[in-house]
């Protein structure tokens, strides 16, 4: 560390240089990414409220009230009136606290010791930070032809020492939706806490119904659903580090319950202690500055995208994985590896991801990519199939 303080012209000319190096999403080249430029509303509240700590909610009643109407507005299109539940960093720390949740619950009322977690091959990875780090068993469901979750053999695996049942409303990797009514049903039938994972589609799925999709319902309307992770940082347009989580009942927050000392708060029932309140506020304002209709058309123009790159690549001889349900489109060629492609097309300029499950290049559409950007990247891929004489 230096000892004599620098000049902030000094620090921000060092910092420039750094910058530079990092990725814009505005260029269009990032296509593996399901997060997206912040909304620059949502970046100015950001900034105004970064001294509000929600660990010690006392002293920032303002943003505390904030916390709660955004949670209550998300609660709105997830078919839940009186939500309870936090703005949290991201869906991994939404998903640590459900799957707490469960597991403390069931060990108050049921005894269970030896938790076990059914979740399907599709869920996201952290997860696994879940299992490792609340001393759970995961068990893990093969998917279906469509990668979504089997319900027999989630039926099937249903134990004593079931805590909990995991369903995917919009997969990491794919984008698919489980079949989240008949995992209520079966939640519902063996007392079993059910936990919706919608980091990904919970910030879409709700709009495009709204506009005539006819996608699967995923939401606290199903009665068995206890919890749902939604990440406004993804398809919400938020800053990072902004996920959330939403209980049915208050029951399920106070099982998490911690006396907090020295803090105005009495307890605490987050991971976190310390907390930014500024992304609460900065989700509370983006959400209200799009409004239901802004987030329909978002969602929108992702698919209007998705659907023209989905159709363009089959034109073109590759394969998709499977027909998109959101915006996520994973493609092969027969006469290329995965690997390479992805590697011809990042020394390309071209941002993209794999997908481990199925293999395939993964691409999501979101809303810093447009339809010119496609054109470009269409035209890249056709250069690829010339250079290795493929067609
Ligand atoms: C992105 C994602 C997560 C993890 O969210 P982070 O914000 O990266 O912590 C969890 N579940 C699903 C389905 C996701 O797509």
């Amino acid at each position: 560390m230096n000892k004599e303080p620098l000049e902030e012209k000094e620090i921000l000319k060092n910092l420039a240089k750094y910058k530079i190096k990092d990725s814009d999403y505005s260029h269009g080249r990032i296509l593996g990414s399901m997060c997206t430029k912040a909304d620059p509303l949502a970046k100015k509240v950001f900034h105004d409220f970064l001294d509000a700590n929600l660990g010690d909610p006392g002293l920032f009643k303002g943003t505390q009230f904030l916390e709660e109407e955004v949670i209550r507005d998300i609660g709105s299109f997830l078919s839940l009136n009186n939500p309870y539940g936090n703005i949290v960093t991201g869906g991994t720390e939404a998903n640590l606290m459900a799957m707490r949740a469960a597991r403390n619950l069931a060990k108050n009322e049921k005894n269970i010791i030896n938790s076990e977690v059914i979740i399907p091959k599709s869920a996201h990875f952290s997860f696994k930070k879940a299992e490792d780090m609340l001393n759970l068993k995961l068990i893990e469901i093969d998917l279906d032809e469509n990668y979504k979750v089997n319900i027999d053999s989630v039926e099937e695996n249903l134990s004593q020492n079931t805590v909990a049942i995991v369903g995917v409303a919009g997969t990491t990797e794919l984008g698919m939706i489980d079949p989240i009514e008949d995992l209520s049903k079966i939640a519902i039938d063996n007392e079993v806490y059910l936990h919706v994972d919608a980091a990904f589609g919970g910030f879409s799925i709700p709009f495009l119904n709204d506009i005539g999709y006819k996608l699967p319902n995923f939401d606290f309307s199903l009665e068995g659903v206890s919890s749902i992770t939604v990440d406004p940082h993804k398809m919400g347009l938020a800053p990072i580090p902004s996920g959330g989580i939403l209980f049915r009942e208050k029951k399920y927050l106070d099982v998490m319950a911690v006396e907090s000392p020295y803090l105005t708060s009495k307890e605490q029932c987050t991971i976190v202690g310390t907390r930014l309140g500024a992304p609460a506020v900065a989700t509370w304002a983006i959400m209200k500055h799009m409004g239901r209709k802004g987030y329909c058309e978002l969602a929108d123009e992702c698919m209007i995208n998705t659907r023209f790159l989905a159709d363009a690549l089959k034109k073109e001889g590759f394969e998709l994985v499977t027909s998109p349900e959101l915006n996520i489109v994973a493609f092969n060629h027969p006469k290329i590896a995965t690997d390479d492609l992805a590697q011809i097309l990042e020394d390309n300029g071209w941002m993209v991801s794999s997908s481990s499950y199925p293999k395939a290049i993964r691409i999501v559409l979101m809303g810093h990519i447009n339809h010119s950007h496609l054109i470009e990247f269409l035209a890249t891929l056709r250069e690829i199939k010339n250079s290795l004489n493929i067609n």
